[in-house]
């Protein structure tokens, strides 16, 4: 049945996008109006004629009928990307639970009324020693305010305008002096506007190897002849990816269509990002976390323009409303970043496929450890996918050696280096070459293990870690389930029952007890809190200040280390005792990259992992690099326990400010769900729901705010999509106060 209503928004770049106004639907009109459609309506007093856009789509009003106005005529003036726009967000609504308003605002850039603060930076023009001594020179004339300024700049090359003034104390007159003399220069917006000035080097074209161009023309066969694809290109990194991306998109540019670039901010490099300049020239623009929103506005507003072809940036980039979209790539289409923490919990690749489908774009994706959703569909057909072996240049694949920790503990080795691992590490530090050690810290929340026999305590029904919990019990935060903390391991008897506590500054501890002498950096969550401290250490480590790199996952990522020759894991299977179903798929691909950073240049790099199951799967296929055979046995796991992609799964989170409460809703919308599946015995479908739960949260409180969970699981997402508004209506009608409800599909972090 047609809608009767529709929300209409009237100036759509405005900041009060979130007050839509509701017209009714003529009925001759109501083929003709759909989310993102243009439409002409009566506004104000005096029913001026505007053309507003219709947002939402609704059966009821909650405003009296006779006091709604109605929609004049539709527009029909063809799809804007205004329209496009709407239609993603009204599509991300539907599919991953949200309000309207949520939706447009992860999907329209919202044009700022504050007039924007004009940016300034400042640069030093010439070298750190000149500008020291330069400083000192000040120092002697009294002249202090142009010698802070000089130190700071030989410091650090580039600083913001506002910084120097502020925090320095120094006069817009002294800076103009100083530029004057040719010290430095002071830039405003438009000059950085363009993140990455083009260097005048010009690009060294390769020539690209027959499967480089295999799948470039397949891709653009696909598009010339009307049916873009999807297609999955699995290679290693170093195995010329990039090179097939930047070989599409010449040729979507060639035909006046544009590309958008995602690649994880953690992995936009300046060297990757200096390739697409260097190809594309100004008509490249990027979009990261630091852009302001006037400026992510003014990218945007480029965009729709037609002033760029090219945008590259984090998931956000993907809303760009191009005219012309041809190709979306997704780079590192595993990435966990891709999907949004705060609602609408979309999934950049998802959507990426679905904003192609309405513009017939194409969707490359490429990993070298994909997501077992896109190789699943892959190996179903319904992507093309695309080997590509090895890596280009010299560099070759690193030796690993596995080492069992259980039998470091037998000999008595009670460090956190096992033999194996020290010997190396002396070696290269005799060497001269560098060592980078990761510590999987994500895994240690909670989970108890045997350290004799690596014995996990887990769920008997989830088959997932189970957690500790004050007051000696263990909970499984997928079911509830929970039972008694045991002092002796249930399998072995050993007293080493315990959770694993080493966390990256003990491990710099150790090393400076066991290796004193050697330069050590440490780089976790809390030695990056400020920006630029993360690519300060990544520096520091690349001109060789140090010798060993410790840190988390944050290390495995973009940068390459010619000197690094020797990667340590020291407890790779950390991550496997998470207590999630992509336990696995996580560890992987973690011991993948991690493994990769060795032996980038020309020497030949080694690996330890060291583990308590060096039997897992995950450990061995990726000691091996195997992708293929690791995909099969994880499939195998996710069929026989119906999680995603065999099958799909709902995220049901109750945030709440009483604990009761939250755990009486989480009770009744599972009996919702339950109702459901039992109410009609003819709908098949139905029956296939499956409930887990209600529990309480992992993280059963933030902030003060309980947190209940349950899932429900079904092998047709669409299924899910029903559950979730037959649910959303439920709370709807509860009216709730001191609850909200959040809907998370195919999650990829547990609650
Ligand atoms: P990926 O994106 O898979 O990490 P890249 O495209 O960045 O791989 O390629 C890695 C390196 O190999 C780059 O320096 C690139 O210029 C080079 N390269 C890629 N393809 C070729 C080729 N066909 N011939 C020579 N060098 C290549
Ligand atoms: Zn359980
Ligand atoms: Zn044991």
């Amino acid at each position: 049945m047609a809608a009767k209503y529709a929300d209409v928004i009237i100036d759509i770049s405005h900041e009060k996008v979130d007050r839509p106004f509701q017209y009714k639907i003529p009925q001759e009109l109501a083929e003709a109006v759909y989310a993102g459609v243009r439409v002409h309506v009566p506004f104000g007093r005096g029913n001026r004629d505007q053309i507003g856009y219709v947002v939402d789509l609704s059966d009821r009003t909650d405003y009296p009928e006779e006091k709604l106005k109605s929609i004049t005529s539709v527009d029909d003036r063809g799809i804007t990307a205004q329209s496009i726009q709407i239609r993603t967000a009204y599509w991300m609504k539907r599919q991953y639970g949200s309000t309207m308003i949520a939706a447009l605002k992860t999907v329209l850039p919202v044009k700022q009324k504050l007039k924007q603060i004009e940016k300034k930076k400042i640069t030093g023009c010439l070298p750190a020693d000149k500008l020291r001594e330069m400083a000192d020179q000040c120092e002697g004339r009294h002249q202090s305010a142009k010698a802070r300024v000089l130190r700071a700049l030989a410091e650090e090359e580039l600083l913001p305008y506002e910084l120097i003034r502020q925090k320095l104390n120094v006069s817009s007159a002294t800076l103009q002096a100083l530029q004057k003399q040719g010290c430095l220069q002071i830039e405003t917006e438009s000059l950085y506007r363009n993140p990455v000035k083009l260097m005048a080097k010009e690009e060294q074209r390769v020539s690209l190897s027959d499967v480089q161009k295999g799948i470039i023309e397949d891709v653009l066969r696909d598009y010339r002849a009307g049916c873009a694809g999807t297609y999955l290109i699995h290679g290693v990194t170093g195995s010329g990816k990039t090179e097939v991306y930047l070989g599409i998109i010449e040729q979507m540019i060639a035909m006046g269509k544009q590309a958008i670039v995602l690649i994880p901010e953690i992995a936009l490099t300046y060297q990757t990002l200096l390739r697409f300049y260097k190809r594309f020239g100004d008509r490249v623009s990027v979009m990261n976390s630091t852009l302001s929103m006037g400026e992510k506005y003014d990218q945007i507003r480029r965009a729709a323009d037609g002033e760029i072809d090219v945008i590259i940036g984090p998931r956000s980039a993907l809303f760009t409303p191009f005219p012309n979209l041809g190709v979306i790539v997704v780079d590192e289409e595993h990435e966990s970043s891709y999907k949004s923490e705060s609602m609408p919990k979309y999934h950049a690749r998802e959507t990426a496929l679905h904003i192609a489908s309405m513009q017939h774009a194409a969707v490359v994706l490429g990993s070298a450890t994909p997501s077992l959703e896109a190789y699943y569909r892959a190996k179903r057909g319904e992507y093309k996918l695309y080997e590509m072996k090895g890596r280009h240049g010299s560099s070759t694949l690193p030796d690993v050696y596995t080492v069992d920790l259980r039998e470091e503990l037998r000999q008595g080795n009670r460090s956190v280096f096992s033999r194996k691992l020290r010997e190396l590490m002396e070696q290269r530090l005799a060497a001269g070459e560098q060592t980078m050690l990761f510590l999987n810290r994500r895994g240690y929340a909670g989970f108890i293990s045997c350290r004799a026999c690596g014995h996990v305590m887990k769920c008997p029904h989830c088959d997932v870690s189970l957690s500790e919990h004050r007051g000696g019990m263990l909970i499984c935060h997928y079911c509830g389930y929970e039972e008694k903390r045991q002092t002796k391991c249930p399998s072995c008897g050993s007293k080493y029952l315990m959770g694993f506590k080493a966390g990256t500054e003990q491990i710099e501890e150790a090393l400076h007890r066991e290796f004193p002498g050697a330069r050590v950096l440490r780089m976790d969550a809390d030695t990056t809190r400020k920006k630029e401290s993360y690519e300060k250490i990544l520096s520091a480590f690349a001109d060789e200040r140090a010798d060993i790199l410790v840190g988390t996952q944050m290390i495995v990522k973009g940068h390459d280390f010619p000197n690094v020759t020797l990667v340590g894991i020291l407890a790779a299977d950390l991550s496997l005792n998470r207590n999630d179903y992509r336990a696995g798929e996580r560890t992987f691909q973690l011991l993948t990259q991690a493994a990769g950073r060795a032996g980038r240049g020309d020497k030949k790099g080694e690996v330890v992992i060291q583990a308590y199951q060096p039997e897992h799967y995950s450990i061995v296929h990726a000691a091996k690099q195997d992708y293929a055979a690791f995909y099969e046995e994880e499939i195998a796991y996710r069929d026989l326990m119906s999680y995603p992609p065999v099958s799909h799964m709902l995220a049901v989170l109750i945030i709440s400010s009483g604990q009761e409460e939250g755990m009486k809703l989480c009770e009744e919308m599972t009996n919702v769900v339950n109702a459901e599946r039992e109410k009609d015995r003819e709908a098949e479908s139905y029956r296939g729901i499956q409930v887990i739960g209600p529990a309480e949260a992992a993280i059963g409180k933030i902030n003060d705010l309980y947190r209940h969970v349950f899932y429900v699981k079904h092998a047709d997402y669409q299924i899910l999509v029903e559950m979730k508004d037959i649910l959303e209506l439920f709370c709807k009608e509860k009216e709730l106060k001191n609850q909200t409800v959040q809907y998370d599909f195919d999650p990829i972090n547990t609650y």
